[in-house]
């Protein structure tokens, strides 16, 4: 179903993704609606309308999809009952299952497995026991990450040794977890694609990822001809869970290298830091096509537009330097409006086509 330009996308989520949506949405001619819980949430500031409420809030999120031609989401964690009261009332895309499978790390796992793809070593775990005895399989160093809830780092801890197992299972507070053996990478990349209803389906370039404290610090295109190999296999094994999924929007996908072979961390039904660097550095943004592909309308060219591209996160005060970033002609500077650099918190980015001719 087409949803012309003058629609109303409804996005769920308030933060610096929905506020990149917005903004491609509008370039489009869309108005969007923002529900989140906060009171001046990043997205609601470039947005037509905004709806303040809680994910848990059925009633609220109901009223809030009766507003709205079509809804998606930038935050994953809304529950199973405000979801289906949701998609009662208006179109949702990404499709409900995609989200419902990406919010339990186990279920992602179990799924993504069945079609072909590896994850690392893991084991569910439910108690102290559970743990100690994954421990002593997959051995140490590894890494405890509750099932459901996490992000950038949050609800997860390494352990070194068995020594570590009982601090390790209190800081999870009883939650549910899985644990996965460290894997000694070569490097991390993310697949990004986006799918419309009709099967089409456009692949940006693979970046090369560099994280530090479980938070996304720099994303590099192209990932470099090492990662060649790994990368057509995750490329081949996303379209699998793409078209599994009969998905429609943008989806990522985040793989460790290991030599030739593709170890499969996670996936995000939604679009993803990692694909920041499209804005300028491609054809058609992930934030674009994103919209295009649940508004029915065709995908634009996810074509890189210069020889290399990179995107780093501004994080907690590093957006201090704003003033030099904007000195710099051909740096492309984004800020979230968030107030309050608190450490590891995202605040905006920059980006740098390399190798382009000069400004
Ligand atoms: P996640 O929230 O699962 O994406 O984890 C955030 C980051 O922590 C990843 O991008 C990696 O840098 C690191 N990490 C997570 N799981 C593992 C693992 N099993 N082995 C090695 N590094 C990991």
């Amino acid at each position: 179903m087409i949803h012309p330009p003058g629609s109303t996308i409804g996005i769920i989520g308030g933060g610096q993704l929905g506020r990149m949506l917005a903004v491609a949405a509008a370039r489009l001619g869309y108005r969007c609606h923002v529900y989140a819980p906060e009171e001046a949430p990043p997205a609601a500031e470039v947005a037509a309308c905004f709806s303040r409420g809680d994910y848990s809030d059925e009633a609220a999120l109901e009223r809030f999809a009766g507003q709205v031609d079509v809804a998606t989401y930038e935050f994953e964690n809304i529950a199973a009952g405000p979801l289906s009261a949701l998609a009662r009332q208006t179109p949702l895309y990404p499709p409900r299952r995609a989200l419902e499978i990406a919010q339990d790390r186990l279920d992602e796992k179990a799924f993504v497995s069945g079609h072909g793809g590896s994850p690392a070593p893991f084991a569910a775990v439910a108690d102290l026991s559970d743990l100690e005895a994954a421990l002593a399989d997959l051995g140490a160093p590894a890494i405890l990450k509750t099932r459901r809830f996490g992000y950038d780092g949050k609800g997860q801890v390494r352990i070194g040794g068995a020594g570590e197992a009982a601090a390790a299972w209190r800081a999870m507070s009883g939650a549910p977890c899985v644990l996965e053996k460290l894997v000694d990478f070569d490097a991390e990349f993310s697949i990004l694609l986006c799918r419309s209803a009709a099967g089409e389906v456009v692949l940006w370039d693979s970046p090369r990822n560099l994280h530090a404290g479980g938070i996304l610090r720099r994303s590099t295109v192209p990932a470099g001809p090492a990662l060649r190999p790994a990368v057509a296999a995750a490329e081949a094994l996303a379209l699998r869970v793409a078209s599994a999924l009969d998905y429609v929007g943008v989806l990522a996908l985040e793989f460790f290298a290991v030599g030739e072979r593709a170890v499969f961390n996670e996936m995000a039904p939604r679009v993803h830091n990692s694909g920041h660097w499209t804005i300028e550095g491609a054809l058609t943004s992930q934030f674009e096509n994103h919209v295009r592909a649940i508004c029915g309308l065709p995908l634009g060219a996810a074509a890189r537009v210069a020889p290399g591209v990179e995107m780093r996160n501004l994080i907690g005060d590093e957006v201090e330097a704003w003033l030099e970033i904007l000195a710099e002609p051909a740096a492309r500077l984004h800020l979230y409006g968030k107030q309050g650099a608190r450490p590891g918190r995202k605040m905006g980015h920059v980006t740098r086509l390399i190798g382009a001719a000069p400004a």
